[in-house]
């Protein structure tokens, strides 16, 4: 695509982040390669509702300003580093949608097979440990990450999607920022189930092969599972004890993911015979299951 395109692109789908609430206010940045090699990217401090193209900037693969003015944003060395780490990546967005970002607030993951759609074209969504905006450690976290994977959530922070284009990267940023509103109103609603480990390993392979992904989880479409996280293998769904599991336990309205599942009533006092209020006893089961005990 010729650069006048690509501008006129990232224009449409800055405005379009804006507007499906997927950042506020100087929030977020997106950038693309010309056809050069070299980056098209907006600019430090601008609002992507109003952006024009007067705020977009082109730089080298080093980050080195070659057109335009105003310093290119803050957070370049992550796009830097996707570029570097997947050769098939040609466009990336950086947002802060809010239920996803909530979730890693709450210590929620989404590397989880919930939706079927979801698992077929975009597999799972992985989160990188915190670490200070625009900062190189932030770079380097993201570009492991995005090696096999097309969507990455920062925690406390936003998201990373990349694809061969604008449309790809936007179109995975809004399937993550779904998938968690979906998944939210799920827990709202006592729990979220997921897929069988039979159904996603199947559905990522099939997707692997017909969307494609990164290149290293297509080389290996063909094992079970691909570039599935290993907890989603050994998952038993909703009913799971297990604590990084999605959801509360279904009889439990908490959606509060535990260190360790809350005991019953009865469990707590048969573990502290020696407590003597009942009170006491279902502080102390609490404490534990939260990791404080
Ligand atoms: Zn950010």
């Amino acid at each position: 695509m010729n650069e006048h395109r690509l501008r006129q692109e990232m224009v449409r789908f800055a405005h379009l982040l804006y507007e499906r609430r997927l950042l506020v206010a100087m929030d977020g940045n997106l950038s693309a390669l010309l056809p050069s090699g070299d980056v098209l990217c907006t600019r430090a401090g601008c609002h992507k509702g109003l952006l024009t193209d007067d705020d977009l900037l082109v730089v080298d693969r080093s980050g080195r300003v070659l057109r335009g003015s105003g310093r290119p944003t803050s957070e370049l060395q992550m796009h830097l580093a996707c570029y570097e780490a997947r050769p098939d990546v040609r466009a990336v967005i950086h947002a802060h949608p809010p239920v996803s970002v909530a979730f890693t607030l709450a210590n929620v993951s989404m590397a989880r097979c919930v939706l079927p759609e979801v698992v077929l074209t975009l597999g799972t969504v992985p989160t990188a440990p915190y670490a200070t905006t625009g900062s190189a450690d932030l770079a380097d976290r993201v570009r492991e990450a995005i090696r096999a994977h097309d969507a990455v959530l920062l925690d406390r922070h936003g998201a990373v999607t990349v694809g061969p284009d604008l449309l790809t990267a936007f179109c995975n940023l809004e399937t993550v920022e779904h998938t968690a509103t979906i998944t939210k109103a799920a827990r709202d609603l006592g729990g979220a189930r997921e897929l069988p480990a039979e159904e996603a390993v199947r559905l990522r392979a099939m997707g692997l092969k017909r969307y494609g992904g990164p290149p290293e989880a297509v080389a290996r479409a063909d094992d079970p599972g691909a570039d599935l996280p290993e907890a989603c293998l050994a998952c038993s769904g909703c009913a799971s004890r297990d604590p990084g599991g999605i959801g509360p336990r279904l009889d439990l309205k908490m959606a509060r993911v535990t260190e360790r599942p809350i005991p019953t009533l009865g469990e707590a006092l048969a573990a502290a015979p020696e407590r003597r209020s009942l009170e006491d006893a279902v502080v102390a089961a609490v404490l534990e299951s939260l990791g404080g005990g």
